[in-house]
């Protein structure tokens, strides 16, 4: 019973069983497939880009978060805070009160972001093939502007450790 619910065997009915030639790999990385990043994301925690940097780590502390998406008027991706970037503006010497988190943060089109539909599996690639902590989830929009990317959620480390936990069934 356990070698088939993994997918190492098939059973048919008056063939019996027999080895499906997959690998554990295959396995692991089919199941992660087919889980898309809707399932697990985190409701986005997002600042204005007019916000202060001051307030941005605020942000950060109250709701435990390690990046801050930051969002222009309706919602749509402008850029990245990352704990280290809010770090090294602080460390410049300049009142962090008057000086915007837009000047310290990553900005578009250099954002790395995943979509509501994407498999995990690629959205965990992407965090360590660009070496971040998290990619906003955006759904792309078209805007008297051109398209627009609205914010839906943040995908993060944690969402894959708490996935890793579930999917061991503990
Ligand atoms: P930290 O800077 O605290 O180590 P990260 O490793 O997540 O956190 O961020 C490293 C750098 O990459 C930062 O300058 C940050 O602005 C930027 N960054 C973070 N997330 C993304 C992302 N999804 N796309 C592009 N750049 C990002």
């Amino acid at each position: 019973a356990i070698l088939t619910m993994s997918g190492l065997l098939g059973a048919r009915p008056r063939v019996g069983y027999y080895l499906t030639g997959k690998e554990p790999s295959d396995i692991i990385a089919g199941l992660l497939g087919g889980i898309k990043v809707a399932e697990v994301l985190s409701q986005p925690i997002a600042v204005r880009e007019t916000s202060s940097v001051y307030d941005t780590i605020v942000t950060m502390f109250v709701e435990d978060v390690g990046t801050i998406i930051v969002v222009s008027e309706g919602g749509f991706l402008e850029g990245v805070a990352s704990r280290k970037d809010m770090l090294k503006a602080a460390m410049a010497g300049k009142n962090i009160n008057k000086l915007p988190v837009s000047v310290s943060m990553t900005r578009m089109p250099n954002i790395i972001v995943t979509y509501p539909e994407e498999p995990v599996l690629r959205a965990a690639q992407k965090l360590l093939n660009h070496q971040v902590d998290a990619l906003p989830v955006v759904s792309p929009v078209a805007t008297e502007d051109g398209e627009k990317l609205q914010v839906v959620g943040r995908f993060t480390k944690t969402n894959i450790t708490r996935l890793f936990v579930q999917l061991a069934g503990k």
